[in-house]
């Protein structure tokens, strides 16, 4: 078990495969994005190594992310790798879904149970406005990769006042009633130099809730308000689906907390909006024992921050989103 000095159980790790996206969405990244040079990222070995200490320090579910995680070559193996190591129970993974259409099955095969894939509109222009690029039908072919392939799904949506948050959360929404999904609505989250025009963009979730209830119909709270992960769960009537609202900037979830993360390039970020982290990469590649290691990041979980701080326009400036994962 990995303890806080809060008393927070930390057994959650989140791994950004890659700084690399295949897409540009505007609150995560510049159009001109410039990535890390391979050698500065982990290899896969260094990946495993991480997973396998982490694990024997309590660590029990992995989110693979990114950038995005599909475009990071070998990343079949690494799911496959990650599924057999000792005391790692679940390890689900973060995509933009585009090439899922020939991934799914494999990742599925090997041992990867849930997709969370992010879909912020039903629209094509819109989509491709917003992603600066994407096709829309190649995320539904993912989407139906992923069905087809056995995975449990959940859609993303980060919501954008003026852009996304009135019939495109309808629509979305909507999906509830005919598949067994959980579609997401979250709250965007300012982070470096994109951040004022993701703090004009946040639209609370109760206001999502009443647009959606005007049009679709009462919602009702499910397993009574209990949080799953971080979203607060709603389901419209009689929907096989649920709904997810996360709230991170105006209903942080902090106290449950129970996340690390590990970015690209070998850094162990204790909190999503606080820009300290621990350095992981220089110590492995210097020749670090698995012990030595483990102390680090022992050490460095202890002193996980509380939580973020927005409301005192504490914003986080050394990465933008796509750099940490989500
Ligand atoms: N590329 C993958 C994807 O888009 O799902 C995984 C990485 S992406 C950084 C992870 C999640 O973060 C996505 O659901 C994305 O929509 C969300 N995201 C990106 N920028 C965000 C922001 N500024 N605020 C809130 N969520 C954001
Ligand atoms: Fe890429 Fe995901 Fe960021 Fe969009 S949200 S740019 S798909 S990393």
């Amino acid at each position: 078990m990995s303890l806080d000095r809060y008393g927070r159980d930390i057994s959650y790790l989140r791994i950004s495969l890659t700084d690399k996206c295949n897409l540009r969405c505007i609150y995560c990244m510049p159009e001109e994005m410039t990535f890390r040079p391979r050698e500065e990222l982990l290899q896969d070995d260094e990946i495993l190594r991480l997973v396998r200490i982490f694990a024997d320090l309590g660590f029990s579910k992995i989110r693979l992310t990114g950038g995005e995680p599909t475009v990071r070559a070998n990343v079949v193996d690494i799911v496959q790798q990650i599924v057999a190591t000792p005391a790692i129970k679940t390890v689900a993974m973060t995509t933009n879904g585009l090439l899922l259409d020939r991934l799914a099955k494999p990742l599925a095969e090997a041992g990867l149970r849930r997709v969370n894939i992010s879909i912020d509109t039903l629209e094509s222009a819109k989509f491709r406005t917003v992603t600066r690029w994407g096709k829309l039908d190649d995320v539904w072919n993912g989407i139906a990769a992923a069905k087809e392939a056995g995975l449990e799904i959940k859609l993303n949506a980060v919501i954008v006042r003026g852009y996304n948050d009135q019939q495109d959360v309808v629509d979305l929404a909507r999906l509830t009633l005919v598949h067994p999904w959980q579609v997401r609505f979250i709250e965007m989250m300012p982070f470096g130099d994109v951040s004022n025009f993701q703090q004009a963009g946040i639209v609370k979730e109760e206001e999502l809730r009443h647009t959606i209830a005007e049009r679709l119909g009462p919602l009702s709270v499910v397993d009574d308000g209990e949080l799953d992960g971080e979203a607060s769960l709603y389901r419209l009537e009689e929907a096989p689906g649920t709904l997810g609202f996360i709230s991170s900037v105006t209903k942080p979830f902090c106290a449950s907390c129970t996340r690390a993360r590990l970015t690209a390039d070998g850094r162990m970020r204790l909190c999503l909006l606080r820009e300290k982290e621990v350095d992981l990469i220089t110590p492995l590649r210097q020749g670090a024992s698995n012990a030595d290691l483990s102390d680090i990041i022992r050490e460095g979980i202890w002193w996980k921050p509380w939580g973020h701080g927005l409301s005192k326009n504490m914003i986080p400036l050394n990465r933008v989103m796509s750099e940490i994962g989500g």
